[in-house]
């Protein structure tokens, strides 16, 4: 190993792991998708749901978000979007074909531009269409998933995504009726079913508690990703407000809002290494909600 360059400063105390973003990846029994990511508040986001080829985020890229068709920009701060260029450049290196970004509509003028200036510095365009997004609006990402941009509060244009499917569920009057018969009704032209919505996943971006209120997607989602940068009274929640944050705090004062299977807080601050914010959310989360709780963090253990 090199010895470290005594010219360089040293990481911020007690995040060793930023000299190398370390990923985490959680599993959900029975839902059939992993969540994978590091998350390091105002260093690198980014998260990626390998099945379904989606990156939310794109701090910096590595190989892995560069796999993903689809990337959404939940805002364009610098630890959120500055890996843009490379995730593109990357999926042009390795021909993974054109890829659909999806932004806030406020950014993509910008995000554009930018792109634009490393395709004329890299002397050849990229395959990517970019999609501005408004809080409501939904797009496929795949043949029966649907991306939803759900509306949040940060300093800067954000939103937040929910990943939705509907599959049809038999109608209760028809349960236990035999499949030829279930065929035949259909054939007379009955509805047997009826579409169900499901919210997979829902992640919250940057963004203020208020969101929570705002997005039943959040509240509901098999999977809710909800930003904590901040974890104990190190930080006050009116501090966390000011930078258009959220504090473990507000977590813990809306328990009866967060209703999902599975809550995942993520986007710490680097004021906390990896072990201890995951001691801290374990030892301050009710028992309620902490059962529930895989944090996006390297070291959370696999659910029981
Ligand atoms: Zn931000």
């Amino acid at each position: 190993m090199a010895e470290p360059d005594p010219t360089l400063p040293e990481a911020p105390a007690g995040r060793p792991e930023l000299q190398q973003a370390a990923v985490a990846c959680l599993t959900f029994p029975g839902l059939g998708f992993q969540l994978e990511g590091a998350s390091v508040a105002g260093v690198e986001t980014w998260l990626r749901v390998q099945a379904w080829s989606l990156a939310i985020d794109v701090g910096r890229s590595p190989e892995v978000v560069a796999r993903c068709k689809y990337l959404a920009l939940t805002h364009a701060h610098m630890d959120h979007a500055g890996g843009l260029g490379q995730y593109l450049a990357l999926r042009k290196l390795y021909a993974m074909g054109p890829s659909t970004v999806f932004a806030p509509a406020e950014a993509c003028d910008d995000l554009r531009a930018i792109v634009q200036a490393w395709e004329r510095l890299q002397g050849s365009p990229f395959p990517w269409t970019l999609q501005p997004m408004r809080p409501g609006d939904e797009l496929p990402i795949g043949k029966s998933r649907w991306l939803r941009a759900l509306a949040t509060h940060h300093v800067v244009p954000a939103l937040g995504y929910a990943v939705v499917e509907r599959p049809h569920r038999l109608k209760a009057e028809f349960a236990g009726l035999p499949p030829e018969t279930l065929r035949e009704l259909a054939l007379r032209g009955e509805t047997v079913s009826t579409a169900v919505e499901r919210i997979r996943l829902a992640v919250s971006g940057d963004t203020r508690i208020q969101a929570l209120h705002d997005a039943p997607e959040l509240q509901h989602a098999e999977v809710m990703a909800l930003e904590a940068t901040f974890l104990d009274d190190r930080r006050t929640p009116a501090h966390a407000h000011l930078g258009g944050h959220v504090h473990l705090d507000e977590w813990i004062a809306r328990a009866e809002l967060l209703q999902g299977q599975w809550l995942v807080p993520y986007h710490v601050s680097q004021i906390y290494s990896a072990r201890e914010a995951l001691r801290v959310i374990r030892e301050r989360l009710p028992e309620a909600l902490a059962v529930r709780t895989r944090a996006l963090l390297p070291g959370e253990r696999e659910p029981v």
